[in-house]
This record gives C-alpha cells, sequence and structure tokens, in this order.
C-alpha cells in the first residue's frame, strides 16, 4: 500500500485486489488529463465556470484504466497541494462511477452558489469604503494626501475591491505589507502608487522595479541593491524613508537618519519619495508617549531639511492618531481599520460618523427544545432554562467567530437581539430564542433556513466588530480579519 494514497498518510489496507485503483490513482490520473486553467470568478466570488469549461475543454475520465498507473511519485509531504488541490473534488472520479453510469455536468455544479453551499457568508458594503474614505477626508486640511491601507486583503474586506472604491473617493495612495500584496493590486489595473509598509526581501527588487512599486527603506544594503538595480535598466529608485521614533520596530533610528542619508546618498537613481513614521500608542488613553514619538519625528524632518534633505511626502498617522490628533496629519495620513468602518479606541468614538464595512450572515441548521437544566454545547456550560428554542448556526471559531466571545455576544434575528450561548465550536455555534419575548414581541418560532446576523445591524438592533474587540481584549483589526479571511464565501454589495 502506497503510503501516499491518501494526505494523511493512512496505511490501513494491507491488500489490495488485483486492479484496484485507489482514489489517489483516480485522482492524479484525472489531474493529469484536465487543463482547466485559472479559475475564473464574478463580482460575487462565483465561478465563471461557463467560460472557463469553454475554454478548457477538460473532462472527468469516467473510466480509469489501472494499466495506466503513473510512475514513481515525489513523496507527498510537503506537497499535498499538487496532489489534493482545494478544489479536488472537480477532478474526483465519481465514486462507482463505472458500474452505476452517473454522469454528472461539473460546470452546473459550480455554479450552485458558495452561499447556498455554506449557509453563513460575509458581506462587504462598498458603499460604506466610499463613505468612510469621504468622512476621513473632511477631516483633513486641503492637500493632505489620503493612503487606503489595504494590506492584509484589507483586512479581510478584499484588497481589489475595496482600493477601487477608495480611489473613487478620493483617496491618493495605497499601502501594503508585502510585495505579493502590491502585485496583485497592479494585476487588477490599479495604477495608482504603491507603498510597501516594510522593507521587502531583495530577492523582491525586479518586481518593485516592473510594477512600480515603492518600498519602504531602512538599511544602507537594500538601498544600494534596489538603486543599482534600477540604474542598470534605466529607471529610478523610488523609495519612502521608514524612521523608528520609538516603537522599535523597524526604521532607521530617529537620530542615525542625517548618518544614514549620508551613507546612501551617493547613489544617483535613489528617489527619496516621503518619510515617515509609525505611531506604537496613538491608540492608547495615555498621550505621553504618543507626545514623544510625535516630537523626535518633527525634530528628525526639521533636522533633514537643515541638512539639505528633502524628506518628500511627510506621513506618520494611522486611523487613530488622524482621528485623534490634527496635529500629525502632515502631508498624507495612513487609513487603515477605519476605512473599513471601525473605531481604533474608544477615544474615537463619536468625532468621525463611520459605516462599519462587514456583516456576517449565517443560517439556523437546527432548532431544538433542550428540557430545563441541560447542557449545550461543549462543556454543557450554558444550562437551559426552559421556554426557548436552542438553535445551530454553521460558524465557528475556524471562520472567526473567537472562541473567547462564548457566552459573552448576541446575535440578530428579525431584529431582535438573542444570546449565543455555550461554547462556540470550531464549525458551528448555538443560540438561544426566548419565546416569551418572542412571542410578545409578535415573531414567529425560529425554523431551519431563518437568516442570522453575527455581525451587523438590523432595526435597533446591533452587533459589532469593535464590541467583541473590546470583548476579547484585542483590536477590531484582529477581528475583521478573522471573519473577512476565513473560508467563509465573501460577497459584495452597494447599499447606498
Ligand atoms: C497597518 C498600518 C497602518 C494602518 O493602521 P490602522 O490602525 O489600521 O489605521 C498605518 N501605518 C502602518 C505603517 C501600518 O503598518
Amino acid at each position: 500500500m502506497a503510503s501516499e494514497d491518501l494526505p494523511n498518510g493512512f496505511t490501513g489496507f494491507s491488500q489490495r485486489r488485483p486492479g484496484f485503483v485507489s482514489a489517489g490513482d483516480a485522482m492524479r490520473r484525472s489531474r493529469a488529463t484536465r487543463d482547466a486553467g485559472p479559475v475564473d470568478r464574478d463580482a460575487r466570488g462565483f465561478r465563471n465556470t461557463e467560460s472557463q469549461a469553454a475554454r478548457s475543454g477538460w473532462q472527468v475520465p469516467n473510466t480509469v484504466k489501472p494499466e495506466q498507473k503513473p510512475g514513481p511519485e515525489k513523496s507527498l509531504w510537503g506537497k499535498s497541494n499538487d496532489f489534493f488541490p482545494a478544489d479536488m473534488h472537480k477532478y474526483m472520479r465519481v465514486p462507482n462511477a463505472d458500474e452505476s453510469g452517473a454522469q454528472f455536468d461539473y460546470a452546473e455544479l459550480d455554479q450552485i452558489p458558495p452561499v447556498d453551499q455554506r449557509w453563513s457568508w460575509v458581506e462587504v458594503d462598498l458603499s460604506a469604503i466610499h463613505h468612510n474614505t469621504l468622512a476621513i477626508k473632511q477631516l483633513l486640511e486641503p492637500g493632505v494626501k489620503l493612503m487606503a491601507v489595504v494590506k492584509a486583503d484589507a483586512y479581510g474586506h478584499g484588497a481589489v475591491r475595496c482600493a477601487k472604491s477608495s480611489l473613487s473617493a478620493g483617496a491618493d495612495y495605497l499601502g501594503v505589507a508585502t510585495v505579493e500584496e502590491a502585485v496583485e493590486l497592479r494585476n487588477a489595473g490599479i495604477g495608482a502608487p504603491i507603498l510597501v509598509l516594510a522593507e521587502p526581501p531583495a530577492a523582491t527588487i525586479p518586481l518593485l522595479l516592473a510594477y512600480r512599486i515603492m518600498p519602504s527603506v531602512y538599511t544602507a544594503e537594500f538601498a544600494v541593491q534596489y538603486a543599482e538595480a534600477a540604474d542598470s535598466i534605466g529607471l529610478r529608485a523610488p523609495f519612502h524613508l521608514k524612521v523608528n521614533t520609538g516603537m522599535n520596530r523597524i526604521g532607521v533610528r530617529f537620530d542615525e537618519v542625517i548618518e544614514f542619508m549620508r551613507r546612501i546618498s551617493f547613489h544617483r537613481a535613489l528617489d527619496l519619495v516621503g518619510t515617515f513614521t509609525h505611531f506604537a500608542t496613538a491608540d492608547a488613553a495615555d498621550t505621553m508617549e504618543f507626545n514623544i514619538q510625535a516630537s523626535h519625528f518633527v525634530d528628525t524632518i526639521a533636522e533633514m531639511r537643515a541638512f539639505g534633505i528633502d524628506p518628500g511626502i511627510v506621513h506618520a498617522a494611522n486611523s487613530a492618531a488622524i482621528i485623534r490628533y490634527p496635529e500629525v496629519h502632515f502631508d498624507m495620513v495612513r487609513l487603515g481599520i477605519s476605512l473599513y468602518g471601525y473605531y481604533p479606541c474608544p477615544e474615537t468614538y463619536g468625532i468621525v460618523d463611520l459605516i462599519p464595512a462587514m456583516s456576517v450572515h449565517a443560517r439556523i441548521t437546527q432548532v431544538k427544545t433542550v428540557p430545563v437544566g441541560e447542557g449545550v454545547s461543549y462543556g454543557l456550560l450554558h444550562r437551559s432554562g426552559g421556554f426557548s428554542k436552542v438553535c445551530t448556526i454553521p460558524i465557528g471559531y475556524a471562520d472567526g467567530y473567537r472562541r473567547g466571545l462564548s457566552d459573552r455576544i448576541d446575535v440578530i434575528m428579525d431584529g431582535m437581539k438573542h444570546p449565543q450561548v455555550g461554547a462556540i465550536c470550531m464549525d458551528q455555534s448555538m443560540f438561544e430564542v426566548d419565546l416569551r419575548t418572542r412571542r410578545s414581541a409578535g415573531k414567529l418560532e425560529p425554523q431551519i433556513g431563518d437568516e442570522v446576523l453575527v455581525v451587523g445591524e438590523a432595526g435597533n438592533a446591533v452587533v459589532t466588530i469593535d464590541e467583541m474587540a473590546d470583548l476579547l481584549g484585542t483590536v477590531p483589526h484582529e477581528v475583521c480579519i478573522g471573519f473577512g479571511s476565513s473560508r467563509m464565501p465573501r460577497i459584495y454589495i452597494a447599499t447606498r
């Protein structure tokens, strides 16, 4: 028994019938006979299978001849994605198809909408992205540029769609964490200036030049390699200098900036397009450390000018600083979390009107009566009080519905809040509907298939990402990325 037959190396079958074809063999064979090309998706994230099937002309083989067994293959370990792609069901032979003759139209199977297969999904409201860009721009003096930070797939909201929405509302610049993220934006036809907010590995230099992506720079080695590569093909090497004013993550230390610029200035291709720093405590109640960093930065910029170095576009403020400290807007601000409609800290509530872009939806998969005193979910930590229905929804911590929220958060159904009860599981969770309050509100009993809001607003009821972050003792960034970058399908809407 070859251990590569199953992804977990399972080797339980000691005997094979002659001519036995394992699932692994069948998958390898059918993969080898197809040429499906890249997956084409439409605006809702659904596979655009008509064009894809027409283009590739692939077919799922209906018979597998044992004598066509492929030759020896490399170990499965570390290579499993080659043999077991996420969409492998498409290439798998139907079990016993030889005998049953069952045939499936795979293009048709691909048309089954992900939200119907899954019963939990993320909606991103692009008009909220547009609104939040405008709302933040109103806090800026005229002429101050706005960078939309769309790293980590726009905090789980979808980088390309969010970048386009924010640019259409007047954003000037895009910020990303990696070169790969920048290339994705370029490949989607986005031409705005893009800054990688860290110094990328030198191996990416050809990509930076080819795709017109600006790096942040804080080592002389990178600066010189980048400049030489640009110069050798007749290009400039634009960059932003990152200054460490106290966060001690990345950057040239504020009191070494002049020395650093001297060391790299011999290179004629280098273009200092901007100089920036990042605040460690812009979202903290205490303002002392923030003020120390801000004054180090102001002094550094003044020193650069005194030494005849033009710092270019000066920028420092993240969302918290944009909203709380207009004095550090300088020439550009870097808008991240508040672009998506979340408040970085309580100090920012009420200063600007933001609309959360993400809502999280699910449909009920079971409704049951739990006798008084019986427990619900792992640990049986929640006890039913009777007069209620316990409903299950197919969303759990693997979808970003963090376990730490168990028994502490509500879901919304028909504009009413109902408590989530018991431990949130990996793939599912439960909530409890008190039938007395539901009847007195004139609502029907919950049914399988009813839609529930895990995050969002309906009527007077609202459950926010910000509230979850507070309960978890974390930042909204982590919570929205958890939902948005999970396995749930993501769809885009525009409500305004
Ligand atoms: C992520 C990031 C931002 C955006 O921060 P928010 O708190 O999401 O507004 C700004 N600047 C840098 C350098 C970042 O890494």
